[in-house]
């Protein structure tokens, strides 16, 4: 696709006079799983000339909540630790850029109510929902983990019928600003010879729209999803830009280096179906930034 701005496609990152939105879906190895000191994330932010980031590093399971797989979210003892950290980034980088303090919680519906007490209990500039565990299956972590359970959730159409009714719990849930990487469940299934159930994206593209949540259009997929396409898929977002709804960048970065990754030619995209801006989060109130 030609973009006015940038006539050919760019590298991951573009240089040149292209001025990034926010990344605003951004890890740090407090999750156990990215690498990198947080200051490298923000001096790479500053690199690509944006104003503003945000860490939205994956939030501590609830207590009731045990882990099979382990090394997946900040574990609670080093909360407190994290979100310090990024208190004095934004005081030493104050001027240049504002680090935002945000998190990506996980979606899982028999601790609501201990997930809600632990995000009422921090003050957080936003919250990032996703859906990364289907009926007691991580479906992101890897292949083979999700090819075993495959059978167990009703195979390729059980595990999309169970996400998408899980997303739509999420999204009426209310807790979330945002909802993370949109269709995950393509990051280890081609979609390539599969119908999307758009019925399905509809009704939750709308209930979105009717509750103002943002979309994370995740730039990730590019590396990490077996079609090397971004979340959500160009078709859903073409139905969220009809609908009016709302969008935040995320790299879902899990080093410094993936920051800001392919926002170049995702804001080109973005533009041609119509947005004119994205939004970050300060205090939990959307603030809009030119594409
Ligand atoms: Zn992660
Ligand atoms: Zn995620």
């Amino acid at each position: 696709m030609l973009c006015p701005q940038q006539p050919e496609a760019s590298p991951p990152h573009a240089g040149g006079s292209f001025k990034s939105p926010p990344d605003m879906h951004v890890h740090t190895a407090f999750c156990g799983h990215a690498s990198g000191t947080m200051e490298e994330y923000v001096l790479s932010a500053i690199g690509l000339g944006m104003m503003e980031m945000g860490f939205s590093d994956h939030f501590p399971y609830p207590e009731d909540f045990t882990d099979p797989v382990g090394g997946c979210v900040i574990p609670r003892g080093d909360f407190p630790s994290y979100l310090s950290n990024i208190r004095e980034l934004q005081r030493r980088f104050h001027g240049r850029i504002a680090v935002r303090t945000g998190v990506e919680v996980d979606f899982l519906p028999d601790h609501l109510d201990a997930i809600g007490r632990a995000l009422d209990a921090v003050r957080l500039d936003y919250v990032i929902g996703s859906v990364h565990w289907v009926n007691g299956t991580i479906i992101d972590y890897s292949e083979e983990k999700l090819k075993s359970a495959l059978g167990e959730l009703g195979g390729r159409e059980g595990l999309w019928r169970q996400y998408w009714e899980t997303l739509e719990k999420m999204v009426q849930w209310g807790a979330c600003d945002a909802v993370g990487h949109f269709d995950l469940p393509k990051k280890f299934l081609s979609m390539r010879d599969y119908p999307m159930d758009m019925n399905a994206v509809d009704r939750i593209l709308d209930l979105m729209a009717r509750k103002g949540l943002v979309l994370d259009v995740n730039t990730s997929g590019k590396d990490r999803s077996r079609d090397g396409e971004i979340y959500p898929s160009p078709a859903i977002l073409k139905h969220a830009a009809r609908k009016g709804i709302e969008i935040m960048l995320g790299s879902d970065a899990h080093s410094p280096q993936q920051l800001g990754r392919y926002f170049s030619d995702t804001a080109c995209l973005l533009r041609s179906l119509g947005w004119k801006h994205c939004v970050s989060f300060q205090h939990r109130i959307k603030r809009h930034h030119a594409l």
